[in-house]
């Protein structure tokens, strides 16, 4: 069997190391990036943090498996990932309050260890937060944290290749069809690479690539902003601090001896992402008086750099699309993770290696992330997108 992936981001190659170590799969793997640079891949330009603070149950085991890759990746990747276990802090206001309580019901019955704390609990275990406007918080307690996710997209790329999957660099423009099938998939440049399979791992152009076979995948860039922050009265934060989202949307967590913080506009101030420029202006408008407001010793916070990346923005539902549309039955999606889609590479990489080895979901299944749930009008709502 020959399976042909389009994007070789930590997506994509997940795709191709669960996949070239599947027992039961014997076949060529190629993977087709463009830019082996990976300048504007949303893996290498993402705040890489992992939460198992979800509210649907599907994401919530996407980020469990994510979470012992990341763990076993010196083993199993021959890396290390550099995980911190320290936590995501999710502020909410009054009116924020019962989503947060619903969200951890559905995490505490898959098993998370999320813990509900009240103002004054946040305030004795994080003294330098202020709780202002705060009626609750969720903690996690193990499980959530951050790692460096170019050694994850490396040691997934070096582990697939040893064990037998080729990257070539390519600009997938279009695949030849039989009928309903895809049986190549087309480089710009002219080459030809036959596929039994096809998947769609190309992030925040995996609308663009869906329409390069005719098809209509909700899935289009978003631009995200973040901020490399410095502070010198923040060492101690530095050293305590989980991510916290403050319940006005704004989100920072420590990296090194500093910062990065982001916030993601409204849905309505959300245009297509056209560029790469950072937005400095939701800095001043949103980020430094939310983190200034909610950290007191972040008055003194100074904005040292930052970059953008896309989002690969679901319009549907905020949720990733794993699996194919009937109209071209072996072109397997795996895109539109909508700001969560370097913790759920790896599970998504052996959702799809098992459809492609076995025809079904095994350890994981992820059927409700369909693609067809577009058409059959079906919306998998995931409440607890940052
Ligand atoms: C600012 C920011 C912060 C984020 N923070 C987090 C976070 O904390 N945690 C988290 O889990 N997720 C986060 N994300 C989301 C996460 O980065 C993405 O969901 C994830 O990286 C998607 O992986 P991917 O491999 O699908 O996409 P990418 O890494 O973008 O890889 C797709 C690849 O496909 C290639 N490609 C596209 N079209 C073609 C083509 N036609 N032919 C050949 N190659 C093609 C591209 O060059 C690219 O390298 C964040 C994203 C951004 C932008």
């Amino acid at each position: 069997m020959r399976v042909v992936v389009v994007g070789g981001g930590a997506v994509g190659a997940s795709v191709a190391f669960h996949l070239a170590t599947c027992p039961g799969f014997a076949g060529e793997i190629v993977v087709l990036e463009r830019d082996p640079s990976y300048a504007r891949a949303s893996t290498t330009l993402s705040a890489a943090s992992i939460r198992t603070q979800f509210s649907t149950p599907e994401n919530i085991r996407l980020s469990r498996y994510g979470w012992s890759l990341l763990a076993e990746a010196p083993r199993r990747l021959g890396v290390d990932c550099a995980l911190r276990d320290r936590g995501y802090l999710i502020l909410a206001s009054a009116a924020g309050a019962p989503t947060l309580r619903a969200n951890h019901a559905v995490q505490r019955a898959e098993g998370a260890d999320v813990a509900l704390l009240g103002p004054a609990e946040i305030a004795t275990r994080f003294p330098w937060l202020s709780v202002a406007g705060v009626a609750l918080g969720a903690l996690g307690l193990s499980g959530e944290g951050w790692f460096d996710a170019a050694s994850l997209l490396q040691g997934l790329k070096r582990a697939a290749i040893s064990a037998g999957a080729r990257f070539e660099t390519a600009d997938a423009a279009g695949f030849d069809r039989d009928g309903a099938r895809v049986v190549a998939v087309v480089a710009a440049d002219g080459r030809r690479f036959p596929a039994d399979v096809a998947v769609n791992a190309a992030g925040a152009w995996g609308g663009e690539t869906a329409a390069r076979a005719g098809l209509r995948l909700p899935v289009r860039g978003a631009k995200r902003t973040v901020f490399r922050l410095l502070c010198r009265e923040g060492g101690r934060i530095a050293v305590e601090s989980p991510l916290i989202v403050d319940p006005s949307g704004v989100w920072m967590r420590p990296e090194g001896q500093g910062f990065i913080a982001g916030v993601s506009p409204p849905p309505d101030r959300d245009p297509p992402a056209i560029d790469f420029e950072p937005v400095w202006d939701d800095y001043e408008a949103t980020v430094w008086p939310a983190l200034a407001a909610r950290i007191p010793a972040f008055e003194a916070l100074r904005a040292e750099r930052a970059w953008a990346g896309w989002y690969e923005m679901s319009d549907w539902d905020a949720n990733g699309f794993v699996g194919a549309l009937p109209e071209a039955p072996n072109l397997i999606h795996a895109c539109g993770f909508s700001g969560h889609g370097v913790q759920h590479a790896a599970g998504v990489g052996r959702a799809v290696a098992e459809l492609v080895a076995t025809g079904g979901f095994r350890t994981l299944d992820l059927a409700a992330l369909s693609p067809e749930r577009v058409a059959r009008g079906e919306r998998v709502i995931e409440r607890a997108v940052i």
